[in-house]
Formats: structure tokens, sequence, C-alpha cells
């Protein structure tokens, strides 16, 4: 049976995650330099680090860390959470980003032709920039890939390097 919307918001907190931005408007430019797309991202750390963290250590790191909770700014076994939960809920997309596409597009009954490839390409981004200094690129895009279990992912990780590379 299809899956519907409902049941790839409550399976995937990515998923979820998107269709908030959306309604509240949030924006989810990746290199944003008015705003640093600062809702989104605490919203998605507050996803990632729900079972993960108490109240009283986001306290704690909301007056150490400088823009938090940007994870690139995260002290790294903090990071490691963050990229872990996000890594496990890429993972949960299975030749499934057309489906999950269409059922945005369903469920939104927009004229507008929504993107959530988009809001994975801000997902791998903020990964890539949490990533430590002093790996080849190589490297670095094995790092990235690694415990994304997903073709689709991967195929989309591939889709920005070349891009990179062609600009
Ligand atoms: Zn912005």
């Amino acid at each position: 049976m299809l899956k519907t919307f409902e049941d790839y918001r409550k399976e995937n907190y990515l998923v979820n995650s998107y269709q908030v931005a959306i309604n509240k408007k949030w924006c989810m430019q990746t290199t944003c330099s008015t705003c640093g797309a600062m809702r989104l991202r605490e919203f998605l750390f507050e996803c990632a680090t729900k079972n993960e963290l108490k109240e009283t250590d986001k306290d704690e790191l909301k007056r150490t860390t400088p823009f938090y909770p940007r994870t690139s700014n995260m002290p790294k076994e903090i990071q490691d959470i963050v990229i872990k939960n996000h890594k496990n809920e890429l993972s949960k997309i299975k030749n499934e980003l057309e489906d999950i596409q269409r059922c945005f597009n369903d469920d939104m009954n927009s004229v507008l032709i929504r993107d959530f490839k988009m809001f994975l390409r801000f997902i791998i981004m903020d990964i890539w920039d949490s990533m430590r200094n002093g790996l080849t690129w190589n490297q670095k895009l094995a790092e990235l890939k690694m415990n994304i279990d997903s073709k689709d992912v991967h195929d989309l990780v591939d889709e920005m390097e070349e891009h990179y590379y062609n600009h």
C-alpha cells in the first residue's frame, strides 16, 4: 500500500521539518546572510537531540556556543549526535524521493512545485559544513556518505558535486 503524507511525517523528522518550515515560511537558504536560516536550524536541532540532550545541557550550550544551534559551531560530541540522527533519517528515504515529493504537492494543494530535494541539500550542506578540516575533498565526500543508507541521497550528493565542479 502506498504511504501517505502522514506516514512519512511520522516516520521521518526531516519530512516533518520541511512541512513545518513551509507552513511557517521559514528561510531555508544554506548561505543566508540575513537570518542564517536559524528558525529552521533550531527546529532541526530540537528534533535531532530531543532524546539525547536534557534542557539543562541545552541551556549550557546556549550560553557557551556562538550561533547556537548551528551544527558547525557545536562541540564535536554534540555535532556527532546531530549528524548521526540526521543520517538516520536520510537513510529512511529508500527510492521514495519522488513519492515524498508527490505527497507534498498533493497535501499542499499547491500550484508551486515544492522541492524536497532543495531541503535535503540544506541538510547535506549542514553536515558538510560541520566536517573537520584537514580532509581531502574525496575523504570528505566519503565521510559525508558514510552511514547514509539511501541511494536517493547518494545520488543527490553526486549531483551536488557535479554542480560544484561545473560552476
Ligand atoms: Zn534567511
